[in-house]
């Protein structure tokens, strides 16, 4: 058993192997969880509110030292402001995408869309940007740990409203455990009240009592509760909201002369995407065409599509090439060492002789690496002696600049037992990946809001190289700092 020397830890060892001790926590943890609506509908009926589950969490939080958490934290507004200005960067965007777009038609497809509201007259300078940096904790051979960032997600970055349920559902399993300090020690978290903020000054900035958020979802909606949570507090602020798919859009939305946007008789004015950051969310010609009209009207978009691109994993790992972070702030060394010290190594596939010294090294240690192409939500990285397989193969073709590498992030297992909707309860050795949740708000030229507003932490069977929550493989958690 792999833990660190931490105080819970030492007095969980005993809890964790108690048998008896266990089979009565999980009951409880499961109905606390429950009682506190950290939910979510069922595989089998993904859209009724009928038969409902927990949302799959941890028994225990995860030991997290202090000052890495302090330290995801504090960067987190530079990184609110770094994705808002790559996105109003042009130049920065084509040239980075260029060898991307020629081979990855789903990145292309969005990039159209760029090109086409780049030409015209943009109604809109409200820009509201809801994001989650995530990180793992690498621990180097020479027993050091750090944070290192995993990606940024821009679009659709989710949990912050189960997050802001389930350190209720930790505190009370601890108190059952018999660990009343470490109870005391589980952070309040509150990313639901942060997002719902954020929405709530760019609604107010549109300036119309009548116009609503439109949440964009999917079809099947098995994660609902955890919007529910965003959406109430907005509703708490008498901001209406709708829930909307791209087939609504499609069927019933209209732009007016002004370019306001009006979905079944609504006046919209925020689409908050939930959906389309996966080619398969987009069904038809029609949603592409649906996202195009969102684009192009005068509703502030989360995010706008140039803000959706900043997201890419090409991006990340050219912000990652040596002087390129100073490119975006020329006067700001202490914000670049502050984003840079969280970067693990990134390397380009491009054609040329850069691309071809990545392919090398991925071939000759294919375990210290990532392959990864431009998607999001899950299950679509490549590792081990996988990655020789696919680059055996596109070593020599244009196909490789779908992809990009990157170092694999080492952490340390840590055991705990993961409570899943009908899956046996066992002891696992786990690894986490700590998200923060940022927010912000631009109106023109001015960052009317720039926050930090909470964190999420998932946990994972160390067994599983990939996957989040939604993927099935992760599972909801708490740090606890050490
Ligand atoms: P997605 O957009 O699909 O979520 P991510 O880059 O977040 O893609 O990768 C998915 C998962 O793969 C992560 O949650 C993490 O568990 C694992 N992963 C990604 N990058 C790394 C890395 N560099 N080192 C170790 N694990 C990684
Ligand atoms: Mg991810």
């Amino acid at each position: 058993m792999i833990l660190t020397a931490a105080p819970l830890y030492d007095a969980a060892r005993h809890v964790l192997k108690d048998e008896n001790l266990i089979k009565n926590i999980e009951e409880i943890a499961k109905d606390t969880a429950l009682l506190h609506g950290v939910l979510m509908r069922t595989k089998e009926t993904p859209n009724s509110p009928e038969v409902v589950s927990y949302a799959p969490f941890t028994l225990f939080p995860t030991p997290v030292p202090t000052a890495l958490f302090h330290q995801a934290l504090a960067v987190q507004t530079h990184f609110n402001r770094l994705v808002d200005r790559v996105s109003q960067n042009p130049a920065f965007l084509e040239e980075t995408l260029a060898s991307t777009i020629k081979v990855d038609n789903f990145t292309a497809r969005l990039f159209n869309i760029y090109k086409q509201v780049q030409e015209e007259h943009r109604p809109q300078s409200i820009v509201l940007g809801l994001n989650r940096s995530d990180y793992m904790l690498d621990h180097s051979p020479d027993g050091g740990t750090s944070l290192k960032q995993i990606e940024i997600n821009t679009i659709a970055a989710s949990f912050g409203g189960l997050a802001s349920r389930t350190p209720d559902v930790h505190r009370h399993i601890l108190k059952v455990a018999n660990l009343p300090e470490e109870s005391n020690n589980v952070l309040d978290n509150n990313p639901a009240a942060g997002l719902a903020r954020g929405l709530a000054k760019a609604w107010e900035l549109y300036g119309s009592e009548r116009a609503v958020v439109m949440f964009l979802v999917e079809d099947v909606q098995r994660n609902i509760y955890d919007h529910r949570f965003v959406e109430n507090e907005l509703w708490k602020r008498n901001i209406p909201v709708i829930r909307r798919q791209f087939e609504d859009v499609c069927r019933s939305g209209s732009l007016d002369e002004s370019r306001r946007l009006f979905v079944d008789g609504h006046e919209i004015a925020i689409v908050y995407f939930r959906n389309g950051y996966m080619p398969q969310n987009y069904t038809s010609e029609e949603s592409w065409e649906a996202r195009l009209m969102m684009e192009r009207s005068l509703a502030v978009k989360c995010p706008d599509i140039s803000t959706h691109l900043a997201g890419t994993k090409k991006v990340q790992q050219e912000l990652a090439q040596r002087g390129v972070l100073e490119r975006f702030f020329p006067d700001e060394p202490e914000t670049v060492a502050q984003i840079r010290a969280t970067f693990a190594g990134l390397y380009t596939l491009d054609m040329g002789e850069e691309g071809d010294k990545t392919v090398a090294m991925a071939l000759a240690n294919p375990d210290q690496y990532v392959l990864k192409p431009q998607r999001e939500g899950g299950g679509n990285n490549i590792y081990g002696t996988e990655i020789c397989e696919v680059l055996e193969n596109l070593k020599s073709s244009t196909e490789r600049t779908a992809y990009i590498l990157m170092d694999k992030i080492q952490p340390v297992p840590v055991q705990n037992y993961l409570l899943r909707p009908g899956a046996p309860l066992k002891l696992n050795s786990c690894l986490s990946e700590l998200g923060v949740f940022g927010a912000y708000v631009r109106k023109g030229k001015d960052m009317v809001f720039n926050e930090c507003v909470g964190h999420l932490l998932r946990t994972k069977s160390s067994e599983h190289a990939d996957g989040g929550v939604a993927a099935g493989v992760a599972v909801l958690d708490n740090p606890l700092l050490v």
